[in-house]
């Protein structure tokens, strides 16, 4: 039996982001088999050659398990960190730190990895590190030093994020460290970049230009939703933008807690409005970083995120840098099988044609999720080189599975992200479909899915021969027979 099968599906995509908890073949491999479908890879931190290691497995365990894996690979944009100290500093309320553009280890000095610091705060206002839980209160600024006092928190860590709440910090949207990044992420064949602090279109189409300048592959861009400017142009973004990630961690603080679940909300509605993907990220299952079960809290978190409509949640330091990575990955996979057999999520959309897509697509989506439905079949198959339907159908929730048959690797693991679709690539697909082809259909649905003789399926293509964004026929084919 093909190992896909003993993997018990989510329809919920998960994405776990590797880190030192997560760095050796046999971990990634058990992160597949519990329910992971996509991974990150944080350029943030590390260094390229420990992530190119990573990718080398990521690709080997594709192999192994015959499943399609999607690379995203995270740019930090121009976000300000914390330099790379060799052990945390602890630190107590009221006591005084002093940052420092500097990559010198410094008695008494937080480096910081951004020159103007010291230019971009004022006396007065507040820093925030590590995704908010360090709080600082700058005192005087001299000479390059930013002098303040500790307001809550008690451990600065490597690397964490700096955010200066008050400052309009004066960094470009694809910085020279990023640009290094997306020829690394052409090398890798990365599936997606993640772009950080996306701003407008511009920043996504920014980084789409380079792409295609140091590549001959646009590789498709999230967009991070984590400014108050990115929530004003959003839907100009999620226009430009082949995906969208609600950024939840600097989002919090770029805007306040209190505003994130309804930003959460207007994101996911308007990105599925758009066909788009959309990523629910940070903090899902925080206490697993400690802890081998979540908070009610947290449970309630990634089950709320299935119900607003995301296709995919993601873990960030829980599989990164945390004690139970397995275990975060399991929990995420059994609320999201449990949400997702209740009766609060909606299935079976028919929804309005949109402007941007090809009508006929849209509409003959709408009718194949209906049949589907109604015939109670087992699957939605489609044959697709560039991806166009798939999303369109994802996006209307169908009761049963999306299965798209592929000739492409890039298309397979791109449409991986979306809510429910299996991807299969069979170089040889074509769309004439005579007795030979749905002999090689039930074979490769027999052998690899959960599909049995005799079942429905409803096939949606383009006659007479495949061509992407052209689909016009729907069928009815029976496991087994001939036509
Ligand atoms: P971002 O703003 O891009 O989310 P982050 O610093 O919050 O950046 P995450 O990817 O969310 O990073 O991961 C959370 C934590 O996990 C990080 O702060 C870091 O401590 C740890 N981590 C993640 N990836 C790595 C890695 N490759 N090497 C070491 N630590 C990592
Ligand atoms: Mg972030
Ligand atoms: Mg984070």
């Amino acid at each position: 039996m093909d190992e896909t099968k003993k993997i018990k599906r989510t329809k919920t995509k998960i994405i776990a982001t590797l880190g030192p908890s997560t760095d050796n073949y046999e971990t990634i491999k058990k992160l597949v088999e519990s329910g992971v479908t996509v991974f990150r890879i944080n350029t943030s931190h590390g260094e390229p050659s420990e992530h190119a290691q990573r990718i080398k497995m990521i690709r080997d365990v594709e192999k192994e398990l015959r499943k399609n894996l999607p690379i995203m690979i995270d740019l930090q944009g121009p976000k300000i960190r914390v330099g790379k100290i060799p052990t945390p500093i602890a630190i107590n309320k009221g006591e005084e730190i002093i940052l420092e553009h500097t990559t010198e280890i410094k008695e008494g000095i937080v480096p910081v990895d951004y020159k103007s610091i010291s230019k971009d705060v004022k006396v007065g206002e507040k820093i925030l590190l590590d995704d908010g839980r360090i709080g600082l209160r700058v005192t005087k600024i001299v000479g390059g030093k930013v002098y303040s006092i500790v307001e809550h928190g008690s451990l600065i860590k490597p690397r964490k994020g700096i955010n200066l709440p008050g400052a309009q910090a004066s960094l470009e949207a694809v910085t020279p460290r990023d640009k290094e990044y997306i020829k690394f992420a052409i090398e890798q064949e990365a599936d997606y970049l993640a772009l950080s602090f996306v701003r407008t279109a511009e920043d996504v189409k920014c980084a789409k230009y380079y792409t295609k300048a140091f590549g001959d592959r646009e590789i498709p861009i999230i967009a991070k939703i984590e400014k108050p400017q990115a929530v004003e142009n959003l839907e100009e973004i999620i226009v430009a933008a082949d995906a969208i990630m609600v950024a939840r961690g600097d989002l919090g603080i770029e805007m306040s807690p209190q505003e994130v679940p309804i930003a959460q909300k207007k994101i996911i509605q308007l990105t599925n409005i758009h066909k788009k993907p959309c990523i629910v990220a940070t903090q899902m299952l925080e206490s697993m970083m400690e802890e081998p079960i979540p908070t009610r809290a947290e449970a309630n978190d990634v089950a709320n995120a299935i119900f607003d409509g995301t296709d995919a949640i993601m873990l960030s330091g829980e599989s990164a840098a945390g004690n139970y990575p397995i275990e975060a990955v399991q929990m995420m996979a059994t609320i999201a099988r449990t949400v997702e057999k209740s009766d609060f999520i909606k299935t079976d959309y028919d929804v309005d044609l949109i402007e941007e897509l090809d009508p006929v697509s849209q509409a003959i989506s709408n009718s194949a999720v209906n049949l589907s439905k109604k015939l109670k079949a087992k699957a939605i198959l489609i044959f697709s080189e560039e991806g166009y339907t798939p999303p369109i159908i994802s996006k209307l929730k169908p009761s049963v599975p999306i299965i798209v048959v592929t000739n492409s690797y890039h298309t397979a693991r791109r449409l991986s992200l979306f809510w429910d679709i299996y991807t299969y690539v069979d170089k040889n697909c074509n769309t004439i479909l005579d007795e030979a082809m749905f002999k090689s259909i039930d074979k490769l649905l027999i052998e690899r899915t959960w599909i049995k003789e005799g079942d429905n399926i409803i096939i949606v293509n383009s006659v007479p021969k495949l061509m992407s964004g052209k689909i016009n026929a729907i069928r009815v084919h029976k496991i087994g027979e001939d036509n």
